[in-house]
């Protein structure tokens, strides 16, 4: 796949015009993909809910027109079916639908012996399983042209975005399938057109392999997320401002730093995973003396004096506050799970309740 793989188009299919005129504009963009709604999952009913089967017969204007490849999203096997009949070239599988192992599995059914290529984007909530399980039924059924696509976890608001980005669910979702691109839609995730450019930088330097980012040539009048989506001009001034970061680079001197500084690391992390042995084994003998003393394992005054020692502590080294608040809930949470494993240890000494 090409990077970064670009996708381009407004949220929805509204009128011919619309989708012509979009699309000629973002042709000078170099986007790869043209996208367009044509079956919109609505979160509550009574608005606008895409133009249907007529849009399909736009795609197809718009790539004779454009030469643009064309894609929407499907949710149900008929709307596969009626994609695969106008040989749309790209289908994706929307948050609300990952969601729903039946409707994926029935989608799969119905996708079985095309090439077509299928983007699934993550589920609405923060899920590695789901979105794994999709890829997963796809493959089952024979779908090799596979991409996944992250746009955040919805209703779960963090700072000023629409969908928390959620960052780490996409890295777990590389990792686990390495071989598959991965895109981001960071006009879902942030839900306003001023926050796309950071996203779409932010995505690159993480390593994505392209952005999936609504465009409307009027997007003042657009019926559906109207405040999210670029002019093509816009898009394009973005797209050129952009930093690409390679995969890897082969140059010599690069690659013996890298190399220093990643034994540095390992040799930090040997030594940060001896000192976690030797914080246990300190709880171990705290949860003996509880237990000989007959004494509960929370001491809430204890551990939020701890905390805010290590949040000034880690501060002034200066740390992440909530990284640092998040490391000590975990040695706090496995301390507990010592202490705990040995107070319920009957062979223990200790007096009887
Ligand atoms: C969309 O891309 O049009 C869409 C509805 O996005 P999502 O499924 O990510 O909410
Ligand atoms: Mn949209």
């Amino acid at each position: 796949m090409k990077r970064p793989f670009v996708i381009a188009g407004p949220c929805s299919a509204e009128t011919l015009p619309q989708m012509l005129s979009t699309a000629a504009a973002l042709v000078p963009a170099g986007v790869d993909l043209f996208r367009a709604g044509i079956w919109k999952p609505r979160t509550r009913p009574g608005c606008f809910e895409g133009v249907g089967e007529p849009g399909l017969d736009w795609l197809v204007e718009v790539r004779k027109q454009t030469g643009l490849g064309v894609c929407c999203e499907v949710a149900t096997p008929s709307h596969v079916e009626k994609c695969l009949e106008k040989g749309i070239d790209a289908l994706w599988i929307g948050a609300r639908t990952t969601v729903n192992p039946f409707m994926v599995q029935e989608l799969a059914e119905a996708l079985r012996g095309s090439a077509v290529k299928v983007m699934v984007k993550n589920p609405v909530n923060h899920d590695l399983g789901l979105w794994a399980g999709a890829i997963e039924r796809l493959a089952g059924c024979g779908v090799t042209d596979l991409v996944a696509i992250h746009r955040g976890v919805s209703g779960d608001k963090v700072l000023k975005y629409r969908n928390n980005p959620a960052w780490e669910l996409a890295i777990r979702f590389r990792s686990r399938f390495p071989e598959i691109p991965i895109l981001c839609d960071p006009s879902h995730m942030g839900g306003d057109s001023a926050y796309v450019r950071e996203l779409s930088q932010r995505a690159l330097d993480l390593g994505f392999d392209g952005l999936m980012i609504e465009s409307h040539y009027r997007p003042g009048e657009a019926l559906c997320d109207s405040s999210q989506q670029l002019t093509p001009p816009e898009l394009i001034s973005l797209l050129s401002s952009l930093k690409v970061r390679e995969t890897t680079a082969d140059d010599e001197q690069f690659l013996e730093e890298l190399e220093q500084l990643r034994a540095r690391i390992d040799d930090i992390d040997a030594n940060i995973l001896s000192l976690l042995s030797r914080r246990m084994g300190a709880s171990a003998e705290i949860g003996h003396l509880k237990k000989k003393n007959n004494v509960s394992i929370i001491q809430m005054r204890r551990w939020e004096e701890v905390l805010s020692q290590m949040l000034s502590l880690g501060g002034d080294a200066g740390l992440d506050e909530e990284f640092v608040r998040c490391i000590f809930n975990l040695i706090h949470e496995e301390s507990i799970n010592v202490q705990n494993r040995i107070l319920e240890d009957s062979e223990s000494t200790g007096p009887a309740l």
